[in-house]
């Protein structure tokens, strides 16, 4: 956190405030201006202090006649917005440094304030990757690490290949920076009617989140520009009460990720939540009217109960098939005998394997396969998807 004395600054969405940490809170001073406007779903503790502050004279023309106390940055910035924002990434301090990067130089995750911007976090992959996929353009809320820490995450070894050990950092990850989200969007690098995944390289509703909720903001931000979204995630969060609020049905698209029922084998891989949370959240999310899928990726064999999987209240699923090299083989215990079948770097299993896999699934009304092996790609594509044109099958 940024040390009690220190004074932070905003200026933005029409009006100017000034505060200064203190020893469990944070204080807006006098003369700081406050929004007329209140969102719709601001919670209602919130409208009703600032309704309590209008009558008792504190608020006087949208401007506090007092200094005001808060239990955070965070509460204290939507007071004034009228309208949910993060405090760590809006109040900054005169040389214009966020909170946020503050928390992070404390940290020792900033080593130089010139370190301050995650440039990686809009994309659009190319390769075979991205020839096949119907959704190539990625937003990253987080990179360069991820809370969840799967020992089996492709991002990871990618990463760290790419730029040492030191470039993946699962408890500290890069942040994006919310101001230049919207910068590329007024760029024209996203438009109306585009849909975007979030969560491409990273996992947007890894636990980091919950304090910073850039996903969230991401997502407002997405509404107001009319902007589709494909949310990837093993994290139930998704489906709690501020981003239902939020994620608007018509742009939404989720994907719960899990690749085994049983708790102890998905503890041991991963630090996400528990499976039979994340089954819960795609229930709840579905039965709102979201576009949701139940994702299981990587299916292992062994790994899966398809009893519990087809009792699962999800309309769609998707499946992703393990694909292996031999340290990927040499993780999961796998032999690379049952991966026959060599495309790029990386081996997989046979097609005929898999449509016998494919076939135990009878519980969900569409069944989808997102398959990077080209010929199986193909075969997938012209004689099994829903959607020749989307392997992901969204919502159109
Ligand atoms: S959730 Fe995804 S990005 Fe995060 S560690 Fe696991 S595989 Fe990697």
């Amino acid at each position: 956190m940024a040390r009690p004395g220190e004074k932070f600054y905003l200026d933005t969405r029409g009006i100017k405030a000034s505060g200064v940490v203190t020893e469990n809170s944070f204080t807006v001073f006098k003369g700081s201006e406050v929004r007329p406007t209140i969102a719709k779903y601001l919670a209602k503790a919130l409208v009703d202090l600032r309704h309590q502050h209008e009558t008792d004279g504190t608020i006087v023309d949208w401007k506090l006649t007092r200094d005001l106390d808060f239990n955070s940055p965070s509460t204290a910035v939507t007071f004034l917005f009228g309208a949910n924002a993060s405090g760590p990434q809006t109040w900054k301090d005169e040389n214009g440094m966020t909170m946020l990067e503050h928390d992070k130089l404390a940290a020792g995750v900033l080593k130089d304030p010139s370190d301050r911007e995650y440039l990686g976090f809009l994309k659009t992959v190319e390769g075979n990757e991205g020839s096949k996929c119907h959704y190539p353009t990625r937003l990253d809320t987080y990179g360069c690490g991820c809370g969840h820490d799967c020992s089996y995450c492709y991002a990871k070894d990618m990463i760290i290949n790419m730029t040492g050990p030191e470039g993946w950092d699962p408890s500290h990850p890069k942040i994006a920076d919310l101001w230049r989200i919207e910068n590329r969007i007024k760029r024209g690098e996203l438009k109306k009617g585009d849909i975007v995944r979030l969560g491409g390289l990273t996992d947007c509703f890894q636990p980091i989140e919950k304090k910073y909720h850039t996903t969230l903001e991401t997502i407002k931000i997405l509404n107001k520009y009319r902007i589709g979204y494909l949310i990837v995630t093993k994290s139930h969060t998704v489906a709690d009460e501020e981003y239902v609020a939020v994620m608007d049905p018509a742009l939404a698209h989720i994907q719960l990720t899990t690749t085994t029922f049983d708790l102890a084998l998905a503890a041991k891989y991963e630090k996400a939540s528990p499976p039979n949370k994340r089954v819960a959240a795609i229930e709840k999310l579905q039965a709102l009217g979201f576009d949701t899928f139940f994702r299981l990726s990587p299916y292992i064999d062994g790994w899966i109960d398809f009893d519990k999987l087809n009792r699962v209240e999800c309309d769609k699923i998707l499946i992703e098939f393990l694909r292996v090299n031999t340290t990927i083989a040499r993780r999961f215990g796998v032999s690379l005998d049952d991966f026959p079948v060599r495309d790029a770097a990386y081996c997989h299993m046979s097609l005929e394997h898999k449509l016998e896999v494919l076939a135990k699934i009878t519980g969900f009304k569409e069944v989808t396969v997102c398959d990077d092996c080209t010929e199986h790609y193909e075969y997938f594509r012209d004689h099994f998807n829903p959607d020749p044109k989307d392997c992901c099958n969204l919502r159109k």
